[in-house]
């Protein structure tokens, strides 16, 4: 039967190709049926994946660096522990007996009971606990890979897969970066939650809100995802699958037109130049800001280095990954946030998970709070910073001692480097992130006291209006129009202006081609964004006038009335 869902498009684009349902293993897992033959080699290569990782978490708990937060020995305990326990280390043995299933999917199969039954407990710390085991059977899924079992007797890669799940967090979207989907649906999320802006970054369409998805839509259904407008169709008839590989292939043609931009000048109609940056999470994701043209990075969101592993980076292997972006550039400016840990990015060793994530011990913050863990990463970037034009961007500032302390600390760092004889640039520059309205209200101090601001858009409206920007059931309500966030964006601005610093807006609004004129208008002229999303932009820039976006922009910032302020965004872009 065909049927079609509506949610929220957060990436844009259409695919075609069949539901894969997600387990909450976040390693998608294989499932095939072995030989009988092949059953004692793959029960012994289960024994082997339990040992590997037994050995693997008491190397890392005996090697805990000093500077580690204190939970992170006890997590690993905790974790030891779970291992051994025969519902993790036996009982998957006895259902690939019993269901000839190769290991992966037992031991998945196995976790999906274990949090089901987890799931039921009244006490919400322990029911909590259900993390740790999904941590635990991730690890021994991924030291499974690495040792792989006999060929499969079914097993089809060539299917363009979609992925179906009820709500997908940062870190999974950050392993699917290495997993070939055609697409991404879930039941829960908003626009700007990071798991959005993660689809957003590998160009996938995606589809998020549709609140019953993964229960209405069955492993191998045919889907069409529309990422633009938010629909996905279930076993579509053949017209409408005729349709939509027509509209596929325009959105194919259109992205290719685009690519012809890359190398034009970035500049207004009169002129003024316009600097595009991209926004990156991941090493890998450097191709794809060479592929726009970016202009630099003008964010590193480095807490994704901290994601998806149960030790921490070293300042060794940060100071690897840092630089390998810095000299991936060439010269080009990159622009690192320090650690954005918390909210909807929870490190597994960190500390409890408050009731409002979103206002607790998040981005700076935390750092302040775990000061070895900071200093660490402050070496870290500072060493990269010999090897190309390296500013170091600080997450969610608030208030002023925050900043004080801040600016302390990165002068600690530089003077151990000193000490230590090793290089970096002395001049970095240092800049602050507006997502606070006290910040934002407070811009003139903070530009006083930093090189540059950015503007980060996604948490300055999740702030300015009370919205959870990963809570679907209050998305009619996150609202980058609205007069107040206008406002406290071209208040910072112009604090920026007076002050003769920089400021950049790096939300997704500046991804966004609808608001690039809205953004020129309040006085933007440098813009971060997905590098998806670049060209795009590029093209408003190249078609814009900046005397004629004046006016309209100021009656945006008064007006109140959601219907004039759709009129008035289509007279500023038409
Ligand atoms: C923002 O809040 O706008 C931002 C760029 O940071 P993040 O999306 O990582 O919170
Ligand atoms: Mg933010």
């Amino acid at each position: 039967m065909s049927f079609s869902l509506h949610g929220i498009g957060v990436s844009g684009g259409i695919a075609i190709g069949y539901a894969h349902i997600a387990s909450h293993a976040r390693v998608e897992v294989p499932q095939y049926m072995l030989d009988h033959k092949y059953i004692p080699d793959e029960l012994a290569r289960f024994d082997e994946a339990i040992l590997f990782t037994r050995a693997e978490l008491e190397t890392l708990r005996n090697n805990i660096p000093a500077n580690a937060p204190a939970e992170l020995s006890a997590f690993l305990d905790m974790h030891l522990m779970f291992l051994g326990d025969s519902m993790i280390a036996e009982e998957p043995k006895r259902l690939i007996r019993e269901t000839q299933c190769n290991a992966e999917w037992a031991l998945a199969q196995q976790m999906e009971a274990l949090v089901a039954r987890f799931e039921e407990i009244d006490d919400a710390y322990l029911r909590s606990r259900q993390e740790d085991v999904v941590q635990v059977v991730q690890r021994v899924l991924k030291s499974l890979t690495g040792h792989p079992s006999h060929l499969p007797l079914d097993i089809d890669f060539d299917i363009e897969r979609i992925l179906v799940a009820h709500e997908l967090s940062p870190a999974d979207m950050a392993l699917f970066k290495t997993v070939h989907f055609a697409a991404f649906v879930t039941d829960l999320g908003g626009s700007t939650s990071h798991t959005a802006i993660l689809a957003r970054s590998m160009a996938i369409p995606s589809v998020m809100a549709l609140h019953n998805a993964r229960g209405l839509i069955r492993d191998h259904d045919l889907l069409i995802v529309d990422g633009r407008d938010g629909v996905v169709i279930v076993n579509p008839d053949e017209s409408v699958l005729t349709e939509y590989r027509l509209r596929q292939n325009q959105w194919l043609i259109d992205t290719d037109k685009l690519k012809r931009l890359k190398t034009s000048k970035s500049a207004t109609l009169d002129g003024t130049p316009i600097e595009l940056m991209a926004n990156i999470e991941l090493l890998q994701d450097v191709d794809a800001v060479k592929t726009a043209g970016a202009h630099g990075i003008g964010l590193f969101r480095s807490e994704f280095l901290f994601l998806n592993r149960s030790d921490l980076p070293t300042e060794d292997e940060q100071y690897a990954s840092y630089r390998a972006v810095t000299e991936a550039l060439d010269g080009k400016p990159v622009t690192i946030r320090t650690l954005d840990l918390g909210a909807d990015k929870q490190a597994p060793w960190g500390h409890t998970v408050a009731d409002n994530p979103a206002l607790g011990l998040r981005a700076i913050r935390l750092c302040l709070v775990e000061p070895g863990l900071f200093h660490t990463q402050l070496r870290a970037i500072l060493r990269a910073s010999q090897h190309g034009q390296v500013r170091m961007l600080i997450p969610m500032l608030a208030n002023f001692i925050e900043l004080r302390q801040t600016l302390q600390h990165i002068d600690n760092a530089k003077a151990s480097l000193r000490k230590d004889g090793l290089k970096f640039d002395e001049g970095i520059q240092v800049g602050g992130m507006i997502e606070v309205p006290a910040a934002a209200l407070s811009a003139a101090f903070f530009a006083d006291h930093l090189d540059f601001l950015s503007i980060g858009t996604n948490d300055l409206i999740q702030y300015t209006l009370a919205i959870d920007r990963a809570d679907d059931s209050v998305a009619h309500l996150y609202d980058p129009l609205h007069p107040a966030v206008l406002q406290l964006v071209q208040h910072t601005i112009r604090a920026g202006q007076k002050a003769g610093k920089p400021v950049s807006v790096c939300g997704e609004m500046a991804g966004e081609p609808l608001l690039t004129r809205l953004l020129l208008g309040l006085g933007l002229r440098t813009f971060s964004m997905q590098p998806a999303s670049l060209l795009q932009v590029k093209q408003q820039i190249l078609r814009s006038h900046l005397d004629e976006l004046a006016p309209i922009t100021q009656r945006l910032l008064k007006n109140t009335d959601p219907e004039k302020t759709i009129t008035l965004l289509g007279r500023l872009n038409s």
